[in-house]
């Protein structure tokens, strides 16, 4: 295959260097010895600045390359394309963008040690050029004009071009927003919150894009569009668009936009108006897709929670409140704190003062009772705990076990239902594209699947403690038990003891026979023979529901 190339020369009136004509005349030589075919030649006149904007040589050398005229460009030495490293850096990443190489007659082939610029822009792609608004819309972000309205942190540039016409769209950097947002992005890499990022700034007194005061959304936009400071690619010298797609509602005439599928978007690079630096910009994006995958998470959990199951998982919270609280607390910890019962009333029995307790209700007997009196009984009742008690636990449990074994594999069927009808979806739509429908309907779709992992991964965390306990360890059970609830029976208000034990009792629940004030125990099952058995058997399995970011698999099968 021939290697098709274009010689670049530049006029100089530097007296040192050789003309244009000798350029090329060198150019040709080295090319004649490789064996390119020249295919065009391209020259500029010497240009006051060193900026490669605004040189007709380097437009239509552009406009030439987009067309696919050459692979490779030619010229005498790089600083014929500029004697400004960073805008040589720039002009390479284009060219590198486009596909085409660069080699100079004194340098050889041009790679990124000549040039000194680290990164990879891996995210770069050139989309089909066979469309004409594309080419002409990616060769005029190369030649620096920028599409869109007002970027934060840049100027809006006027210049006439070599026919004395307005160039559009030009930026500059506007050094000091460049500043703010260069201090935005550190701000977040370092963790800082969105809240904490706009307070700062609006403690700075400096005035928001729009004006007046900055709020989360200036910083992170919306998801979807993925709007928003953080998220906009110019800063890393990256110019996306054609993100929008506009259409006319047939019946009310309005123009309605829409996202267009991601890989449908026309990333360029202008190198140039890189604010913050690539590979920061990437983390930063990373860390917004992580923590908004949070977010949804909480959110959804809160859809979910705020569902049926709702008051067992306030009566969780508590008990996690109280596990705190067992932690820091000042005041004593008893087996029996919040957790005292009245049978008569089925109401709690709370403190009223020190060390003395009521039923909530009124009248009952058990009004008034010191603390000693349902200590005792309450001792008592733990004195009972038998082998056989255990064993019917055991097998109580081994009952919810299967029932929620049966549940799960249910549920294990449903999801493996929702998916296909994903796959389904997806399958479906193989070539064509993703439109705001079907992307609506497969969030629907997610959202479907991601219930139901929710609600697979409740049910195992109450099955997944309830391990298998065989009956033979019913007396280790005991044993264990006993020695754990041991120096109670020395000092009832042990607080180690109390607190290794109380997550075992549910509740007390008190009642009267005759005189005597007798407790039974409602135990936590679970919990006590998960915490009895933890040498032996697997920790409690806990697994939080994951979020995954949508796999972007069909976009990835058609580019
Ligand atoms: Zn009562």
């Amino acid at each position: 295959m021939t290697t098709r190339v274009a010689i670049y020369a530049r006029h100089s009136t530097d007296k040192q260097t050789h003309s244009t004509k000798d350029q090329i005349a060198r150019c040709e030589a080295y090319c004649q010895n490789a064996g390119y075919v020249i295919s065009l030649v391209f020259q500029d006149e010497a240009i006051s600045g060193s900026s490669v904007v605004n040189r007709p040589g380097v437009s239509e050398l552009i406009d030439a390359a987009l067309c696919g005229y050459f692979d490779r460009v030619i010229t005498e030495d790089l600083s014929r394309i500029s004697r400004d490293q960073a805008d040589m850096a720039n002009f390479f990443r284009k060219m590198r963008y486009l596909d085409i190489g660069l080699e100079s007659v004194s340098e050889g082939v041009i790679n990124e040690l000549h040039i000194g610029f680290k990164g990879t822009m891996n995210a770069l792609y050139i989309v089909d050029l066979a469309d004409k608004t594309r080419r002409g819309m990616i060769a005029s972000v190369l030649k620096g004009s920028i599409p869109g309205g007002r970027t934060y942190g840049y100027d809006l540039v006027h210049r006439l071009d070599e026919r004395q016409e307005l160039i559009k769209g030009l930026r500059q950097i506007n050094p000091k927003q460049a500043s703010v947002v260069r201090q935005i992005y550190d701000q977040y890499a370092a963790g800082a919150t969105l809240n904490y990022i706009c307070e700062g700034l609006n403690r700075q007194g400096i005035p928001a894009p729009k004006g007046g005061l900055w709020v989360n959304t200036t910083l992170i936009g919306h998801a979807a569009r993925k709007t928003g400071l953080l998220r906009q690619s110019l800063y890393k010298g990256v110019v996306t668009f054609n993100r929008m797609m506009y259409r006319k509602n047939p019946e009310t005439g309005k123009r309605q936009s829409f996202i267009r599928p991601e890989s449908d978007w026309i990333q360029v690079p202008v190198p140039e108006l890189a604010i913050i630096a690539e590979d920061q910009f990437d983390t930063v994006q990373t860390q917004i897709e992580e923590r908004s995958s949070l977010h949804k998470q909480r959110i959804l959990l809160n859809q979910v929670l705020a569902a049926p199951d709702k008051p067992a998982n306030v009566q969780k919270r508590k008990r996690q409140a109280e596990k705190r609280k067992t932690k820091t607390r000042k005041v004593s910890l008893y087996i029996f704190s919040g957790k005292l019962w009245c049978e008569d009333h089925n109401t709690p029995i709370s403190v009223i003062r020190k060390k003395v307790y009521s039923c909530n209700s009124k009248p009952c007997q058990h009004r008034n009772i010191q603390h000693e009196v349902f200590m005792s009984a309450a001792l008592d009742a733990l004195r009972h705990m038998s082998v056989d008690q255990i064993k019917s636990a055991i097998d109580e449990l081994r009952t919810v076990r299967n029932k929620l074994e049966t549940k799960i594999t249910k549920l294990d069927t449903r999801l493996e239902e929702a998916r296909r009808n994903i796959r389904g979806i997806l399958d479906g739509l193989k070539s064509r594209k993703m439109t705001p429908e079907t992307n609506a309907y497969l969030d629907e779709h997610e959202a479907e699947v991601l219930k139901i992992k929710y609600e697979i991964d409740t049910l195992k965390k109450q099955y997944d403690p309830m391990s298998k306990i065989p009956d033979e360890e019913a007396d280790d059970v005991l044993q264990s038990f006993n020695e754990a609830i041991a120096p109670l029976h020395d000092d009832p208000d042990n607080q180690l003891a109390s607190s290794q034990t109380y997550l075992w009792f549910d509740r007390f629940v008190v009642k009267s026979e005759g005189k005597e004030t007798v407790i039974s125990i409602d135990y936590n099952w679970p919990k006590m023979l998960v915490a009895l058995r933890a040498v032996k058997s697997a920790p409690f399995l806990s697994r939080p529901a994951v979020i995954l970011p949508r796999q972007t698999s069909i976009q990835e099968d058609r580019a």
